[in-house]
């Protein structure tokens, strides 16, 4: 083989979730990551009916290539199609330019250090060297990683770049392409796709006919190009995320470090010890992204991000800034071909509650159910509605089970029984339940939506629960919403601790 630089080192990935899991004594899914700079969760477009026809055709090759893809990316960046270029990734682009623009014998300089190693690594793929001796072309990440800071934009021609994280900075390089500047981008970050692998590069015509040449014969799969074209059809308000970044920013203050400003969804947090601190952080199944001189933190939501503030609090020896609700807490993930559920449930929790599934009313009964049993609840779910809300409604109320099966563990020091009457209006219902491990569901639910019953047997059977409802009056929709509710107040009884016995005269549930 040819020799590369003897600077050359490969791509280092961080520690997989089994290994961190391994390592903290938990569940795979219980570990978080802040190291990816990605989203927490996928966008709604990302799920299955979006690849199914890609799917129905994949013995074949993507002869004439993506279809409306090409015009959609354009579209979407204010380009015409001859602009774009489609790649695996900005990863596959950075290479894709390297190997375009430099060779055997030149130099390739990097705007700003520390900065993403990838544009070494694809400089000395492409055996350039990395400097700033008469440079070939350069290499820029705007807004920068692991800064975070959107620095100016290089004078350096050509110059390449990478704006992954464009979504989050709102700024872009586009009035330059005609002057030397090819961008990057990606679907990796706000577009929630990194496992799909795919990015996008802009240039001027001839530049991106040159790069379309010096490209793959077909880089991308059709899958992911069928999931970045659903995602295009609603892209992303980073709004929220942006928000929880500067939430964050503040509580890291709060704390007495000195986060620097980001425009983008990670937040770089210099610390003295930080190999020490990181470690300590994976050895909770929490991964951070360490520097020599500081941690690196992708931003995700308001209830990881207290998990993590807590956790480094914890390692300072500092006063938390947050205060996390009590100790029956579990994340859990439930995934068919029809429907992805993911839930994060604390028992012991203040009644903040979010479901968000698209199946309608149920998303509000759930809400009720949980609101009312005191339970802290987000609940997401990208389902197959076109076929209906049974699926997904279904799987919604298995995975909520589940999740609380799992939260109350053995069961020990558990009341197990609890009962309520709730009146909504006209209806008036009843409910019981027995945590006794033995699922079971009688109903005397006179009128309701036709999925009422349905759901409540699948949370009993699921959550292991016995579950006894009666409810009646002359509104449906009052009707079920009284069966939730009076289910979830039951429910605030039976989870409540008591002691440390087993409820059971048997000595088992
Ligand atoms: N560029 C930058 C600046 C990045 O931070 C990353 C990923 N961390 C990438 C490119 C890679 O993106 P992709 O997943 O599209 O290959």
């Amino acid at each position: 083989m040819r020799p590369l630089s003897p600077l050359f080192h490969p791509y280092g990935w961080a520690a997989s979730d089994a290994e961190i899991a391994r390592l903290a004594g938990v569940d795979p899914v219980q570990v978080l990551r802040y190291d990816g700079n990605v989203p927490a969760s996928p966008l709604p477009s990302s799920r299955p009916a979006a690849i199914a026809s890609a799917l129905a055709v994949v013995n074949t090759y993507p002869h004439g290539g993506y279809g409306p893809l090409v015009p959609s990316i354009a579209e979407y960046a204010g380009v015409e199609p001859e602009n774009v270029v489609i790649g695996a990734g900005a990863d596959d682009l950075i290479l894709l330019c390297a190997r375009s623009f430099a060779g055997p014998g030149d130099t390739v300089a990097i705007a700003e250090e520390p900065t993403y190693p990838l544009y070494r690594i694809a400089s000395w793929l492409a055996g350039a060297e990395v400097g700033n001796d008469d440079p070939a072309f350069t290499f820029c990440c705007r807004p920068n990683n692991p800064s975070g800071a959107l620095g100016e934009l290089p004078a350096a021609r050509p110059l390449v770049v990478d704006e992954a994280y464009f979504e989050y900075a709102g700024e872009t390089a586009l009035d330059h392409l005609d002057d030397g500047v090819v961008i990057i981008r990606t679907f990796s970050k706000a577009f929630g796709l990194a496992a799909a692998r795919i990015g996008y590069a802009l240039a001027d015509r001839e530049t991106a006919a040159e790069l379309n040449a010096r490209q793959s014969p077909a880089a991308i799969s059709t899958l992911s190009a069928a999931l970045a074209l659903a995602a295009l059809a609603s892209p992303p308000d980073v709004s929220a995320e942006l928000e929880e970044r500067d939430r964050f920013a503040a509580m890291l203050r709060a704390l007495g470090l000195e986060p620097w400003p980001s425009r983008t969804n990670f937040v770089f947090v210099p610390v003295p010890d930080a190999e020490g601190l990181g470690d300590m952080l994976l050895r909770q199944g929490l991964a951070v992204r360490v520097f020599p001189d500081g941690i690196r933190i992708s931003v995700r939501n308001r209830d990881d991000d207290d998990v993590l503030l807590e956790a480094i609090a914890r390692g300072l020896d500092r006063p938390s800034p947050v205060e996390l609700p009590g100790g029956r807490r579990v994340r859990h993930l439930r995934t068919t071909v029809e429907t992805s559920v993911r839930v994060s449930l604390a028992v012991d929790g203040a009644s903040c509650v979010r479901v968000g599934t698209g199946a309608g009313i149920y998303d509000h009964f759930l809400e009720q159910l949980a609101f009312h049993a005191g339970f802290d609840l987000v609940l997401e779910a990208a389902g197959d509605l076109e076929t209906g809300p049974h699926h997904t409604t279904e799987d919604s109320a298995l995975a909520l089970g589940e999740a609380l099966d799992r939260a109350l563990g053995d069961r020990r020091g558990i009341a197990r029984y609890g009962d309520a009457v709730v009146a909504t209006d006209d209806a008036l219902a009843r409910a019981a339940v027995d945590l006794g491990g033995r699922p079971w569901f009688e109903s005397g639910i006179e009128r309701a939506p036709e999925l009422t019953e349905h759901v409540l047997r699948s949370f009993a059977q699921a959550g292991r629960l016995g579950l006894h409802v009666s409810a009646s009056g002359s509104d449906e929709h009052h009707v079920a919403e009284a069966a939730f509710k009076a289910v979830g107040r039951a429910l605030r009884g039976a989870v409540r601790l008591e002691g440390d016995a087993v409820p059971s005269t048997k000595g088992i549930v």
